[in-house]
């Protein structure tokens, strides 16, 4: 069974004008679609075929195949963006806004999201991930994925030029007020944190 695209769990213009319709019809339907694509036609008629996209990422890093790694991982990583993304703005409760009040509480949480991100050099991520119950904010580089967080991760920002090019230029501050004021989905970051561990790609 081939590794399929995760539909996008809202309408194309859900989240505007943070991140427009266009710019998710060319992240989600072309960027995220051709990390899938590859990575199925990595793994086409090899003992990797049917295997879970975690499955190919572990044995991606094991074989030290970039290619694969590159891609599955992608995939996984936008399937996690998407699902971190709200079109209308939460606010954290429960078990959550325990660890965020620890943290130093939700301003300085995401102060340290916008201040990460901004500061982050080149393509990645920006990521919240909780260790031993403790909120912690990680960023990786390229397509490096939760297997290289020192915590399990609860929500995470892409910041490839990609994501955010198109609505806010280069911005990237602006980019990042936008979607962590307005669009970050708590509930999927409480439920990850329910759970304690690695979210699981949709087969
Ligand atoms: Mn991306």
């Amino acid at each position: 069974m081939a590794i399929t695209l995760m539909p996008l769990p809202y309408a194309e213009d859900a989240l505007s004008p943070a991140i427009s319709a266009t710019t998710l019809q060319t992240h989600h339907g072309k960027h995220h679609k051709t990390y899938v694509d590859r990575t199925n036609a990595a793994i086409e008629g090899t003992d990797l075929a049917g295997k879970s996209l975690e499955d190919l990422i572990a044995a991606a890093e094991a074989k030290g195949d970039k290619g694969l790694f590159n891609n599955a991982a992608q995939t996984w990583n936008h399937a996690f963006y998407w699902n971190s993304l709200s079109p209308a703005a939460q606010a954290p409760s429960g078990d959550l806004a325990a660890a965020i009040d620890a943290f130093g509480g939700l301003d300085a949480l995401k102060a340290e999201l916008a201040a990460q991100g901004a500061g982050h050099f080149a393509s990645g991520w920006v990521w919240l991930t909780v260790k031993d119950g403790k909120l912690a904010v990680e960023q990786t580089h390229d397509a490096a994925t939760y297997s290289s967080l020192s915590g399990t991760p609860l929500l995470v920002i892409d910041l490839w030029e990609h994501a955010y090019y198109l609505d806010h230029r280069n911005v990237r501050p602006d980019y990042l007020k936008a979607v962590i004021d307005g669009h970050l989905a708590w509930d999927f970051a409480a439920a990850n944190l329910a759970s304690g561990s690695v979210w699981s790609y949709p087969a």
